[in-house]
């Protein structure tokens, strides 16, 4: 610790100099960090990010990489998520992130799901994407049960990284290229620059940004609280790869999440879909789960997931939760094999439809900054390029 020319040894007097080491400190390393020291490196800033773990552990690390722009609520969302899945395909390739598939086929398994497809394809956010006949899965998707499908919404939009190599890449990147400082294994517990008052001593910094993910109660909780997160704890697993042939090539979702997502609100017969979910799967609706299934480089799926809400959620998983997402992900695929060989959950802060992500100002030259439901990955980086204008100018 000594070593480093950003540190004052905490015990030392805390003498702070005029000249600030940075220009801008980032508390956390997740998405929404990296994307605020990416908007700021790129406009020349010198930033330092700063997180208590040593390496990357949060939401970020634990998600689908799954970067969705069909579904994404209307407004602010999904403008955000078109301008952020650009970014992301700046990126991918000076960060060196494989991107693993594009394009996500939403598989309509009843009449009333067809009908929101069909809405959806027709209205200004159905831009690029088609509504397409069961045949056409043969050409887009040959992996899926062909019996009891109606047709599939079809999304060239979307695309897959690993998340769990893909945020370190992003990490390492920004370090190498950008000239990024990262400061691990430091709990922030002040931020009034130009002093962050770290347990690894004090970095000096002009202006900060404070991106907690669910550390809702250490810097600025007062802000915080007027949003009215809580947290959200999801269930995930990992099916053993499918074998030779087997390629899904696309994030693949069906009627559940026509159902959750918020961006086909705007379609009439939403409403009769939503009820006859409630009518047939009730226990699926209760824990909140729809489908979600990607493909890793291994020939291995990741499938979720589920949603449970609580200010402080419990750490348990119970396994009726995860052979729900394991039947219905059954019914919309065939599966060569449905051996779940990993499992783990995540968490992100959740606040009201109206609250997707919010910033905040809760001291001169700070901002804390959190998207507030599970569409950090898809939406960040576009995010953050609103609060780097807002507090940089
Ligand atoms: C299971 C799951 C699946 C998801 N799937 C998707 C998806 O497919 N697509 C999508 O768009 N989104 C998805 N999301 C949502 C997305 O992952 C989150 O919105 C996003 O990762 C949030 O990023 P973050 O940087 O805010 O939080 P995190 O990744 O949790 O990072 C927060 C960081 O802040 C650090 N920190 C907090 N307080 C302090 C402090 N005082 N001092 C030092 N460090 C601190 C923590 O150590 C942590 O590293 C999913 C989320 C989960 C949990």
């Amino acid at each position: 610790m000594g070593a480093s020319p950003i540190l004052k040894a905490s015990a030392m007097p805390a003498a702070l100099p005029s000249d600030p080491s940075f220009d801008l400190a980032i508390v956390g390393a997740g998405i929404i960090g990296l994307g605020h020291a990416l908007a700021a490196a790129r406009r020349g800033l010198r930033v330092v990010v700063i997180d208590r773990d040593a390496q990357a552990n949060g939401a970020s690390v634990r998600n689908f990489g799954f970067i969705t722009v069909t579904g994404q609520q209307a407004g602010a969302m999904w403008q955000r998520a078109r301008r952020a899945r650009d970014v992301w395909d700046e990126i991918v390739g000076p960060a060196g992130i494989p991107v693993i598939h594009r394009g996500t086929a939403l598989i309509a398994r009843s009449d009333e799901a067809l009908a929101v497809a069909r809405e959806f394809a027709q209205g200004e956010m159905g831009e690029g994407c088609a509504l397409l006949p069961p045949s056409a899965l043969d050409d887009k998707l040959p992996v899926a049960r062909r019996d009891g499908v109606r047709g599939f919404l079809w999304s060239p939009h979307e695309l897959r990284v690993e998340p769990r190599t893909a945020v370190p890449a992003i990490a390492r990147w920004l370090e190498t290229a950008h000239g990024v400082t990262f400061l691990r294994n430091a709990a922030v517990h002040g931020v009034a620059p130009p002093a962050i008052e770290t347990s690894r001593g004090t970095v000096r910094a002009a202006r900060a940004v404070v991106c907690p993910g669910p550390d809702l109660v250490t810097l600025f909780p007062e802000t915080i609280a007027k949003y009215r997160p809580t947290l959200c704890k999801l269930h995930m697993l990992r099916l053993a790869p499918q074998g030779p042939g087997w390629r899904l090539g696309a994030s693949v979702m069906m009627d559940l999440s026509f159902g959750r997502y918020l961006g086909f609100d705007g379609c009439p017969s939403v409403a009769a879909l939503r009820a006859r979910i409630a009518e047939r799967e009730p226990e699926t609706l209760a824990n909140g789960i729809h489908l979600i299934v990607v493909e890793s480089a291994d020939g291995s799926l990741v499938v979720g997931d589920s949603h449970h809400y609580a200010a402080t959620p419990d750490p348990f998983a119970p396994t009726h939760v995860d052979e729900l997402i394991v039947r219905h992900a059954r019914e919309t695929l065939a599966l060569a094999s449905d051996q779940v060989i990993e499992r783990w959950t995540g968490v992100y802060p959740s606040a009201d439809n109206d609250t997707p992500a919010f910033f905040d100002t809760p001291a001169p030259d700070v901002r804390v900054a959190m998207v507030t439901c599970g569409a950090g990955m898809s939406t960040g980086f576009a995010f953050a390029e609103e609060v780097i204008a807002d507090l940089c100018g």
